[in-house]
């Protein structure tokens, strides 16, 4: 499906295409600030002007990933959202840490949620390219909100690919219509090293006892429903991991501390805290002693979401420095633009592959999910780092967005596994 320019259809772009064709051999090739000749006259002046705007327009043309018409729709949803909902509160939500209730809802209300939960449990697709495409637009103007959202499809993608029918049909139905969810898996001597998880579940006839406590849990505090990895068999490390859904209100689950972050400052994340917090047998997702496996098949899933929140990062960084002309007309800043656009649709295209690579029903995922979120975060850390470079001292003013975005994007390279130990995946299936 062809993508609409500036409003106009791929018809009408396609007679300014052939316009500025003919005038362009009427005319010297015109510069961004062409119209500023002063050897124009009145007449020239326009006619340079409808020139410039009319390259502006075909120079605007998105490339084409031949995404559906529904995801086009679903992409415009999200742009529209982050556009008109969050732009205009980013900076106060960034500031006071506010979590984004109201946008979430607004999010949940034109569908957002559904795009990653199956159509059978109330969802519309359940694609990661349909997650990505929604994510990449709302992180593009916030990625704190792009990570509140992105977490709660976190939490159901275990729930999605593990979960029973009756687990399914109770918690996916409620997060398709909105409700936050949040993937606990963290603990203070359990980052990278999964199979150090200390938090404990013992077998209670037909329940489990949860004692321990997870930190740096995105959405922590503000979520409904909860995937949680405990220890049903210490002496068995990583194959003794089992994963429990738990809802908020349940007694002895409470929450801690409140991160003071770098960047994504309105994605709360918390301590979440187990004190003989009784969970039902009907709640493990898969078996007990599939927790590991079920921690790392959902990355899998979900790695290209981040690679896609951090590719709507950099081109928010890279929208924000093409606003102001005055710093874009040095040509070595242009040559860094062009370096730096190259490298975001790079990125683009590396995250929009690997998302269907995975849809088509792939098993050989783990490589190219990580080297998605990989690429396109390195990326992000280097583009939002530049965008501040090319605004100078600006740059560095929270009076500016680029300053954070830069805070936002080290965080890519950070969760869901740090980018070392996405290269100790890639490494491992690389030489298997
Ligand atoms: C903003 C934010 C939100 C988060 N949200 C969640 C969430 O919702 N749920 C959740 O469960 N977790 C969450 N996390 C935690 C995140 O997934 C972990 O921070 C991450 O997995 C790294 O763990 P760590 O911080 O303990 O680092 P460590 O594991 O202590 O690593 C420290 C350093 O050592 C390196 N390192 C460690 N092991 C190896 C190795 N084997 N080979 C090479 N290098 C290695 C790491 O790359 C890193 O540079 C979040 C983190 C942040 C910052």
């Amino acid at each position: 499906m062809s993508t609409k320019v500036l409003g106009m259809s791929p018809k009408v772009a396609t007679i300014n295409y052939i316009l500025v064709i003919i005038f362009s051999q009427v005319k010297p090739a015109p510069t961004i600030y062409s119209f500023t000749n002063k050897d124009y006259t009145e007449f020239g002046k326009s006619l340079n002007f409808l020139l410039d705007f009319l390259y502006f327009l075909i120079n605007n043309v998105d490339m084409d990933y031949f995404i559906s018409e529904e995801q086009r729709k679903l992409k415009e949803t999200a742009a529209r959202i982050a556009q008109e909902k969050i732009a205009p509160q980013r900076r106060e939500l960034d500031k006071l840490d506010k979590f984004p209730h109201e946008i979430l809802r607004e999010l949940a209300e034109n569908g957002m949620f559904k795009t990653f939960i199956p159509k059978d449990y109330g969802g519309s697709s359940s694609s990661t390219l349909d997650l990505c495409l929604a994510v990449e637009e709302i992180a593009r103007v916030c990625a704190g909100v792009g990570t509140a959202y992105a977490a709660t499809a976190l939490a159901a993608t275990p729930i999605i690919f593990f979960g029973n029918e009756s687990q399914k049909s109770k918690y996916l139905s409620k997060i398709a219509e909105g409700t936050i969810a949040s993937y606990g898996l963290t603990e203070s001597q359990a980052g990278s090293d999964v199979a150090g998880i200390q938090t404990k579940a013992v077998k209670d006839r037909d329940s489990y006892i949860i004692n321990g406590g997870k930190q740096f849990i995105t959405n922590g505090g503000e979520a409904e429903i909860y995937v949680v990895f405990a220890s049903t068999n210490p002496k068995r490390g990583a194959r003794g991991l089992s994963a429990f859904i738990v809802e908020k209100d349940t007694p002895g689950f409470s929450f801690g501390k409140l991160e003071d972050k770098l960047g994504i400052r309105s994605a709360y994340t918390r301590e979440l805290i187990f004190e003989d917090c009784k969970v039902s047998s009907s709640n493990i997702l898969s078996k007990e002693g599939f927790g590991f496996i079920v921690a790392m098949r959902t990355f899998d899933y979900t790695r290209p979401g981040v690679a896609a929140l951090s590719v709507g990062v950099a081109q928010g960084a890279l929208d924000e420095v093409m606003k102001y002309r005055e710093i874009i007309s040095f040509e070595r800043t242009q040559f860094m633009i062009a370096e730096l656009t190259a490298k975001v649709e790079a990125a683009r295209a590396f995250v929009y592959a690997a998302a269907r690579h995975i849809d088509s029903g792939a098993k050989n995922i783990s490589r190219y999910s990580a080297m998605s979120k990989l690429f396109a975060s390195d990326m992000a850390m280097e583009v939002t780092s530049k965008a501040v470079e090319i605004f100078g001292l600006s740059g560095c003013s929270e009076d500016y967005p680029v300053a954070k975005m830069f805070r936002d994007a080290k965080i890519t390279q950070i969760y869901e596994g740090t980018n070392e130990i996405q290269k100790a995946v890639i490494g491992r299936e690389l030489t298997r």
